[in-house]
């Protein structure tokens, strides 16, 4: 017998400050303990099965207890843990830096590792800015991002957000940055001509402030935290266009959509372009351990190059840069992948998913619906009509995510809107029985009075 469920539930209580959690109300409620996995599966302490709905917050790729990658861990266990990547190297961040770059857009040929998504965008948005000084053009020193952007929760990576809910309180500590418009038809005031409105917008930016802006950094093909917000076909190679005529940087913030995600390795290969750097993390590991990578072109790279008295070194890197651990199991993930044409099999289980999906537009709180891959929002309308909005009080998000629970999956909506993010290995059957779930929830809560 393990611990009972009160004792954990007591400790939890007591000892956990949990991330994006009003601990108030969390305390008050039940929490979900888990204490196993399998498949696409998790089961807490008490026994209760729940579909892994939301791939553990957006990482796992392949399930939980996946044998090929258990077996990597417990293999690089059997050698080393973790040595240093100051100054000397070890051999599953070198293999893993070589596949890294194989499989990238073509043009980014060097792997900075670090530790978490934020990281991996800090140390992009570092490099772009240093970049600019080895190049002798200081001026070049703002960053454009796009409205409701989300990169992380670290200062920097705060400071090219824009999502208010999470970054405005910060505001002071931040160092200042442009905001670009996202592409989000449903709520555009031009209808069918958004994506031509915003890049307008956009140019017009960079035309005047060019002079001064070192990057501009995006979420490709899809804004995740924002509300799983699409991009038309051939945005992103619009962006390219613009960074490479007005010379910025361009900074693909792929922590979400990389690795098959978006029914693609990256989800730049959708417009076939190549940024300038990319961060990547979540689904690197399969879902299992913290690790993350910058991707830099060989341009940025060599401008970082000179004699040791030059200082142009690039001054930053983590205790656990490179760990073994986490290198060896992004291994077995990406071999795993390739053995199992994952990345295929999203595209093709897509299609299904969201044929499935286009049923729920006859309900009548559904407003939305936006996919790519196996990245779903569904955003929820208090009037279809008007698109008029729950308010924020009914927590309509919470509560279809809470009856999820009770059906049996775990969720986590933003706002308004459902997130269904499966682990990308999920069956046809298994992802049935989860759109199940899913659909009786919205049908229960918005139609049918479940509070
Ligand atoms: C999750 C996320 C991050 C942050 O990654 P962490 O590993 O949580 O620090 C950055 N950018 C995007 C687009 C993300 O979705």
């Amino acid at each position: 017998m393990g611990i009972p469920y009160e004792t954990l539930a007591d400790k939890n209580k007591r000892y956990l400050w949990h991330p994006f959690t009003q601990m108030k109300e969390y305390v008050a409620d039940d929490p979900v303990i888990i204490e196993s996995g399998q498949g696409r599966k998790l089961r807490d302490v008490n026994g209760n099965e729940y579909w892994d709905g939301v791939s553990s917050i957006w990482l796992n790729v392949h399930g939980h207890r996946v044998p090929e990658l258990d077996r990597a861990i417990q293999e690089q266990l059997g050698k080393i843990a973790h040595s240093t990547l100051l100054g000397m190297a070890n051999v599953p961040a070198i293999l893993l830096a070589e596949q890294l770059v194989r499989i990238s857009p073509p043009g980014l040929n060097k792997v900075f590792y670090s530790d978490s998504g934020a990281e991996a965008v800090e140390i992009a948005v570092k490099m772009a800015f240093q970049y600019w000084q080895h190049k002798g053009r200081p001026e070049k020193k703002m960053f454009v991002t796009m409205r409701e952007a989300y990169h992380g929760d670290t200062i920097g990576a705060v400071s090219v957000g824009a999502i208010d809910l999470y970054h405005k309180a910060f505001s002071p500590l931040l160092f200042p940055a442009y905001r670009a418009p996202y592409p989000y038809e449903y709520r555009s005031p031009h209808g069918k001509r958004c994506a031509e409105a915003c890049l307008e917008e956009t140019e017009a930016l960079l035309r005047e402030k060019a002079h001064e802006i070192a990057a501009l950094i995006v979420e490709p093909v899809v804004q995740g935290a924002s509300g799983i917000i699409v991009m038309p076909d051939g945005y992103m190679r619009k962006i390219r266009e613009l960074c490479d005529r007005y010379e910025v940087l361009l900074i693909a913030d792929e922590v979400a959509v990389g690795f098959g995600r978006t029914g693609r390795m990256f989800a730049c290969e959708h417009d076939g372009i190549t940024p300038d750097l990319m961060a990547v993390a979540k689904g690197i590991t399969g879902g299992y351990l913290p690790l993350a990578a910058t991707l830099a072109t060989d341009q940025v790279y060599e401008a970082f190059l000179g004699e040791y008295a030059e200082k142009k070194t690039f001054f930053h890197g983590h205790s656990y840069t490179g760990n073994q651990l986490g290198c060896a199991v992004a291994l077995a993930n990406l071999q795993l992948m390739q053995d199992t044409r994952l990345v295929e099999e999203v595209a093709r289980k897509a299609e299904r998913v969201a044929e499935r999906l286009a049923k729920l537009y006859e309900r009548k709180h559904v407003g939305d619906i936006r996919q790519k891959g196996l990245m779903v929002g569904i955003e929820l309308v208090k009037d279809k009509a008007t698109k008029e909005e729950f308010p924020w009080e009914e927590r309509i998000g919470v509560r279809v995510c809470r009856r999820c629970r009770e059906l049996g999956m775990l969720l986590r909506p933003l706002g308004n809107v459902i997130v269904f993010m499966p682990p990308l290995a999920s069956t046809d059957e298994e992802l049935d029985g989860m759109l199940d779930i899913l659909e009786q929830a919205i049908l229960d809560v918005t139609e049918g009075g479940i509070a």
